[in-house]
């Protein structure tokens, strides 16, 4: 099941009981609706809890007669057969060619309508993959009528064409579950948190990993040359006519070669500083032979 279809689903469990909200609710799915008009009314769906959930509103708020059937492609949907109903639906949720403004008729009602503009238009792209919601709008009138809402609840929605279909969306996570915690979505909201949690600690890890394996070559590569030097000048007969710290330095380093500068530090009691000034004079000196 996917991401967005786990949401619907548990919002569609939710049932509000205030007559405000549920009005508000069915507004939001039908303005979103695929078509709204005096001479067609209809709402697609891949899910018929869904569709039931819409039946269930008409029934409730708008007391009209509604067809729900699912195709031969198990897409359901909704029609209302007569032009009596879709005239008061209309008078309803329109004025002119606009929503209309007293469609929230209370603070809460804002999070029921949105939960059905989400129940009409709404996907969610796995949070396992990316932070993406968007609505898949009916018109461009409408896609900028639900910016404009948007925008007035979760800061910094986008809008977009894509072959001839407007899109509103987020791409933040933030704003994901803002929006899903908004709409009631709870169970969803705190799955997006914990997997954003789990791919920030995965992250730390991956960066703590580089540094150590960075740290690693770096080690291997500076020792790689110094014991270079270090053989070269022993080669040459030349260990004896070091000074003492070079010396020990050389010896150090030659019966160590595995071993970091700070493990070197640890074994021979020398400062940080100065050992690493004798491994680079050895191999200035190495390089002068
Ligand atoms: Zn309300």
């Amino acid at each position: 099941m996917s991401f967005s279809s786990e949401v619907k689903f548990e919002l569609c469990k939710m049932r509000h009981t205030k007559s405000c909200c549920l009005t508000a609710e069915c507004a939001g799915m039908l303005l979103f609706s695929r078509h709204l008009s005096e001479e067609k009314i209809s709402f697609y769906t891949d899910y018929s809890d869904v569709a039931e959930h819409l039946c269930y509103l008409l029934k409730k708020r708008m007391k009209v007669n509604f067809e729900h059937v699912v195709t031969d492609g198990g897409v359901n949907k909704v029609t209302v057969p007569e032009l009596t109903d879709r005239k008061f639906i209309i008078s309803k949720l329109k004025s002119g060619d606009k929503p209309s403004d007293n469609l929230i008729q209370n603070d809460c009602c804002v999070s029921a309508f949105l939960r059905g503009v989400f129940l009409s238009c709404g996907f969610l792209t796995d949070p396992n993959k990316e932070y993406r919601l968007e609505f898949l709008c009916p018109s461009k009138k409408m896609a900028q009528y639900l910016f404009g809402f948007l925008s007035g609840i979760i800061e910094n929605p986008k809008m977009v064409e894509r072959d001839g279909a407007y899109y509103v969306y987020y791409k933040h996570s933030a704003a994901v579950e803002d929006m899903l915690t908004l709409v009631g979505a709870v169970n969803a909201s705190l799955a997006v948190m914990e997997i954003k949690v789990e791919k920030d600690m995965r992250n730390k890890i991956n960066r703590v990993s580089n540094f150590e394996n960075a740290n690693f070559v770096k080690t291997v590569h500076a020792s790689g040359d110094q014991t270079a030097a270090i053989n070269k000048i022993i080669e040459k007969g030349l260990l004896d006519t070091l000074t003492d710290p070079l010396k020990e330095a050389a010896v150090l380093r030659r019966d160590n070669p595995e071993a970091s500068l700070s493990q070197l530090c640890q074994i021979s009691g020398c400062s940080r500083s100065g050992l690493n000034h004798r491994l680079k004079r050895l191999i200035e000196i190495a390089d002068s032979i």
